[in-house]
């Protein structure tokens, strides 16, 4: 059984993350310069290839070299 408190906070914190991420989404989209909140790195948006077949598999989103940051984006609406 969850504490409702608990859950109220981690609730909290997920909410905040989450317009944290939205925001940093939204600036690179918009071809800023964004560093990796955890090891200072330029975050890296990488785009679904249209009408060639993935060699890699690394999924469309948004990352930094290290890989702390890895956001998968979903770009099918
Ligand atoms: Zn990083």
């Amino acid at each position: 059984m969850i504490d409702p408190k608990q859950f109220d906070s981690l609730q909290k914190m997920t909410s905040k993350s989450f317009h944290q991420q939205k925001k940093l989404i939204k600036n690179v989209m918009a071809g800023k310069k964004v560093f990796c909140p955890v090891c200072d790195q330029l975050l890296v948006l990488t785009l679904p290839k249209a009408g060639e077949q993935s060699k890699s598999n690394k999924a469309p989103g948004i990352s930094c070299a290290k890989g702390c940051t890895d956001i998968i984006l979903d770009f099918e609406d």
